[in-house]
Formats: structure tokens, sequence, C-alpha cells
């Protein structure tokens, strides 16, 4: 369970955050809407451990885990692929870091069920914009930790790509359970994803508006892929 306490952050004169408090429960995918600017990836760098909160925390289980890296699978707005590794070193990134063995077959195939395949020793200056967003995304999903914070991650995607790494993202979190906070300008897509909307109002950003949504998705099995090359 992730725990956001009253989180405050100013850059300058400007607050950007203003008494954020909210849970995620285990389990449990939770979709950030927003408009542009109001503090979403300020927020989710705190809860990253990337940047420090002026007041407040964040707890996972219980524990304290803020200006602490590596305790959340965490992919940032602007894919930050390391240059110097390959498409399949980035995506093994997280596993290497945080239990020391990397899982290489499995990253191979995930790299080419989103439609890599042929890239694996590619440097990410070699990829679209696209490419590397969807590399990002894979290195967080193969990061093992059970809590996963990702910002905009299908932003760069055309739109069938979009809905393919969509309804793979759904059958990996229904299969594994793990915690998802989820970041999106889009709100078909977080209808289509979430257990629970948060609306963030605009700077200083607080949430005005909860929305929990009141039918099933479709179970894994039922999530029919299309014929496509990730199949
Ligand atoms: P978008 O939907 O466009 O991604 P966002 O909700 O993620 O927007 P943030 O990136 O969190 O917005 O930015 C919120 C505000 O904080 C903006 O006004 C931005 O200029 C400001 N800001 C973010 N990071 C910094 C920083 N390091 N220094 C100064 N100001 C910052
Ligand atoms: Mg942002």
């Amino acid at each position: 369970k992730l725990d956001v306490q009253n989180v405050s952050k100013s850059f300058g004169n400007q607050q950007v955050l203003q008494q954020l408090s909210f849970s995620v429960q285990d389990g449990e995918f939770v979709s950030i809407l927003g408009p542009s600017g109001s503090g979403k990836s300020t927020l989710f760098n705190i809860i990253g451990g990337i940047t420090a909160p002026d007041t407040g925390a964040i707890y996972l289980n219980g524990q304290d885990i803020s200006g602490l890296r590596g305790n959340i699978s965490y992919m940032p707005q602007n894919a930050s692929l390391f240059p110097w590794r390959t498409v399949l070193q980035n995506v093994l990134l997280g596993e290497e870091i945080v239990l020391g063995k990397t899982d290489e077959e499995e990253a191979r195939e995930m790299i080419a069920k989103a439609g890599l395949q042929g890239y694996e020793q590619a440097y990410p200056h070699e990829l679209s914009g696209g490419m590397k967003q969807r590399v990002s995304f894979l290195r967080s999903m193969k990061s093992p930790q059970s809590m996963i914070c990702l910002d905009e991650p299908f932003s760069a995607l055309d739109e069938f790509t979009r809905a393919e790494m969509q309804k793979w993202l759904l059958s990996i979190w229904e299969k594994h359970r793990r915690s998802v906070l989820f970041v999106t300008h889009n709100i078909e897509e977080a209808l289509f994803l979430s257990d629970r909307i948060l609306v963030l109002s605009n700077k200083p950003a607080r949430i005005q508006r909860e929305l929990v949504i009141p039918f099933e998705r479709p179970r894994e099995e039922e999530l029919v892929l299309s014929k496509s090359f990730l199949d």
C-alpha cells in the first residue's frame, strides 16, 4: 500500500502541490488526471524519490520511503534511457539493481511483444520517440517492485500500438496483482484501465474529484488481443 501524506512542493514562489494526500491499495489501479503543468510529474518525482517534498512524506507498506529511490518501479514522463546501454540492457536494469540477477529470455520475449524485435542490441539514439517510450515502459514492467508508477507511458504511441500496450498492461497487472499509479491526459484510457481516478486541480494541485469506476474490467482471458505484431 502506498500512502502519500500531506505532500507540498513549491518551486520558488510557485506552490505546485499543496497538502496532497491519497492512498493506493495493494493491487489497485489508480489514474491521475489533471491540467498540463498542474504538478503530476512533480508528484511522481517525489513518489519515485527523485525530488524531496517540502512537507509531508511517502509511505510504502507503512515505511517512510521519502527521498529513497528503488522501492517503486517508476517510469518518468520523458523516457530516461541510459544512452550507453542497449535496449536489452535498459530493459534489464531494474532487475539487475533490485535482484542482482536478470532473466534475459523473458526480456527478449517482452521486447518482441512490444514490436521491438531486432532492436535488442540497438542504442537509444537509434530509436524513435515511441520506441524509446516502449523500452522505458518495458523496463518498468520488468522491474520487480510491486508498486508501479507510470507517467503518461503511452503518450507518444499511435492509437493502435497504445491499445495493444493498454491491454498488455492490464493483463500483466491482473496476473501479478501489482499496484499501479498512472498519469494520463486521455480520459478514455483512464476509464478503461482504472479502479479509481483522481482529478487534480490546477496549481496548487489538490484532489478536486475522486471517481470510483463502478464497473468491472474485462477479465484477462476476455482481453482478446487482436492479430497483430504483438501475437
Ligand atoms: P504535464 O501534464 O504537462 O506533464 P504536469 O502536471 O506533469 O504537466 P509538472 O511537470 O509537475 O506538471 O510541473 C508543474 C509545475 O512545476 C510547472 O509549472 C513547472 O514549470 C514547475 N516545475 C516542475 N519542475 C520544476 C523545477 N525543477 N524547477 C522549477 N519549476 C518546476
Ligand atoms: Mg507531467
